[in-house]
């Protein structure tokens, strides 16, 4: 028998939430961010229920290329756009549209020699310092891709860095709105917080949106909001069971380090879940979890293998228990990823996307 443990990814909770994200900017395009393997879920899992998008947006040309292979004949955008000369030649040959967001990838695309006409994404740093031209930049940037014939369509693009709190968008809106006030082009700016939080205004929402996160049913604001705020449903269950059941008496600890020593007694739920499968190791006692889609708690420490947990509220759980580390519980309940993410001090994205391969993963509606 295999380990008992199993990742599922759930189409309908994909769909449901890419539906959300068009509800957010109801006149805008959206790009889902398929980036890092579709932030751990696979491309390849999540394709066809995401197939009702407008583009895609990753980072890594093996990724566009398995988006091409899977079918996908509409736009691509390579985020961080092209890091050679060479791959604006699959640019060409798969026809995806790419970010420019320095010196550097306008001269190779003027020194591309192609036949096809490409479509750029022009990024503008507008204050998070991370990829993009500074905003007086921003025009002769926009000029000298124009006056290429390699290039066929310029859009313009900002990314932000407070979307998710309480520094807002106002000033990051402002100065990409300024330096880019008279030049043609769609826009686009958000990220699935800014979406959420701010697509009331319609400069916000651009012509297209980038939303990754809330796609795959986490909450970009947690824990000021979460997915039941924004009407999410989680995409990625984790799930294991009890493959053993200790009897702890008042005194007696749980796990290396013997961080957890129990006060009555109380018995502990051996799950077939480590660190090793992509648990947080920082997850510490408290930590929650279901068990039969009942509430519990971690108890000690995460190992490479095995997690302890609390069969208090369960006197009925025992070996072979379902035990639900986030996601979907069988029973309906659901344990937001986020919640998990926040008492190991790390964010949703990361855990989905730290899903270790050695988890099996299935698909289901
Ligand atoms: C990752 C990324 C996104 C998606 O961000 P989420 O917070 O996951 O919605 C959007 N735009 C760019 C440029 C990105 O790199």
């Amino acid at each position: 028998m295999p380990r008992p443990i199993l990742a599922t990814i759930h189409t309908e909770a994909l769909r449901h939430n890419l539906a959300r994200m068009r509800e957010a900017a109801p006149d805008a395009r959206v790009w889902a961010v398929v980036k890092a393997n579709a932030y751990g879920h696979g491309i390849e899992r999540v394709f066809d229920a995401l197939r009702g998008a407008d583009g895609f947006a990753l980072l890594d040309l093996q990724e566009a290329e398995r988006v091409r292979a899977l079918g996908w004949r509409g736009p691509v955008l390579l985020l961080e756009g092209v890091f050679e000369p060479r791959d604006l030649e699959l640019c060409s040959r798969l026809g995806l549209w790419h970010t420019v967001h320095c010196d550097e990838q306008i001269e190779m695309l003027a020194a591309h020699k192609t036949q096809v006409p490409h479509r750029v994404f022009l990024k503008m740093n507008s204050g998070m310092n991370r990829l993009g031209f500074a905003p007086q930049r921003f025009r002769t940037a926009w000029a000298r891709l124009d006056a290429l014939p390699q290039v066929e369509e310029i859009s313009l693009m900002t990314h932000f860095s407070d979307a998710d709190g309480a520094r807002g968008v106002g000033e990051q809106v402002r100065i990409f709105e300024e330096a880019s006030r008279d030049l043609s082009g769609e826009r686009s700016l958000s990220n699935s917080a800014a979406a959420l939080r701010h697509a009331g205004d319609a400069r916000v929402r651009g012509d297209w949106i980038r939303p990754g996160i809330a796609v795959y049913g986490s909450a970009p604001d947690f824990p000021e909001h979460d997915i039941a705020h924004w009407q999410l449903q989680p995409t990625m269950t984790l799930a294991a069971r009890v493959i053993g059941v200790q009897q702890l008496q008042p005194g007696d600890t749980v796990g290396y380090g013997s961080s957890f020593r129990a006060e009555a007694p109380l018995r502990v739920g051996v799950v077939a879940c480590g660190y090793a499968d992509g648990y947080p190791r920082h997850c510490g006692t408290g930590t929650p979890v279901l068990v039969e889609g009942v509430r519990t708690r971690l108890l000690g420490r995460v190992s490479m293998d095995m997690i302890g947990v609390d069969l208090t509220p369960l006197p009925q759980a025992g070996m072979g228990s379902a035990v639900t580390m986030w996601g979907r519980a069988g029973n309906g309940a659901v344990l937001p990823i986020d919640e998990v993410a926040a008492a190991g001090g790390t964010l949703g994205y990361e855990l989905m996307c730290a899903l270790a391969p050695r988890v099996p993963v299935v698909v289901a509606d």
